[in-house]
């Protein structure tokens, strides 16, 4: 079957109002006229309105890089799901490691994140991926079984339709060492089994992976070659206008 690739790029904690702005014009000029190809940029939440003024009448989507599962009230330092909707975002990322990683995410939060997402008509990028140690000892499929599995719950097969997963090795990320193509594929193709037995065959051939961990205009086209892999979610070479372009443009590669 045939998915439109996805990539989109994270910008992390990086960019003021003003830098965002100036990287979200550079990046318009340098993807137009990109075809069959989607494009989405996560800025930090400071820069979305603004971000969203610059992208109007442009096919680069808005996403935001999390969101907390109520709609308002006393959670001082949170973003909900309409304030999101309210600056134009199409997409958020959730589950990612570093919020994991840092700010004690788990899987039943990712859920409750997820959920809350998708009621508010927000498409979402799901981040699943094991460690170093995971994967030495092993346990990478049995890590992806466990974080799908409570991450996805209580998810009908319609609601997949919204979801995107992006399969990102915590050791790949911000360290240069992109996981081979072949490792990639093989989790990638782990994940779609995942969701044939989860839901049906239909939902686990429509939905979109991506592929996150360093990657570069140098590795995309051999991460994109793999029947699995259907984007990227790029987070250090999505800084630049320069090496995210060539991430987009891998077809012409
Ligand atoms: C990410 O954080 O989603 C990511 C993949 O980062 P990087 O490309 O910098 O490894």
């Amino acid at each position: 079957m045939e998915r439109l690739p996805f990539i989109a790029g994270n910008w992390k904690m990086n960019k003021t109002v003003g830098e965002a702005l100036d990287l979200i014009r550079e990046l318009k000029t340098v993807i137009s006229g990109v075809k069959e190809v989607e494009v989405a940029v996560a800025p930090p939440f400071t820069a979305l309105d603004a971000v969203r003024k610059e992208l109007e009448g442009s096919s680069i989507r808005l996403a935001a890089q999390n969101l907390y599962w109520e709609e308002k009230g006393a959670f001082t330092g949170e973003i909900s799901p309409p304030m999101l909707k309210e600056v134009g975002c199409h997409y958020v990322i959730i589950g990612h490691s570093e919020r994991r990683q840092f700010f004690g995410e788990s899987d039943e939060t990712v859920n409750r994140r997820i959920n809350a997402a998708l009621a508010q008509g927000l498409k979402v990028i799901f981040c699943i991926g094991e460690i170093l140690k995971e994967r030495e000892e092993r346990k990478t499929f049995s890590l992806i079984e466990r974080q799908m599995e409570g991450g996805l719950k209580g998810l009908s097969g319609k609601e997949m339709r919204d979801m995107v997963i992006a399969y990102e090795p915590v050791w790949a990320i911000g360290t240069g060492k992109t996981a081979t193509p072949e490792q990639a594929e093989e989790v990638h193709r782990f994940i779609r089994g995942k969701l044939e037995r989860l839901y049906s065959k239909a939902v686990s051939e429509e939905i979109r992976i991506q592929y996150g961990g360093s990657v570069t205009p140098d590795s995309i086209k051999g991460l994109m070659n793999q029947p699995n892999i259907d984007g990227a979610l790029v987070g250090g070479a999505s800084l630049r206008a320069e090496s995210f372009s060539k991430i987009v443009r891998f077809k012409e590669m």
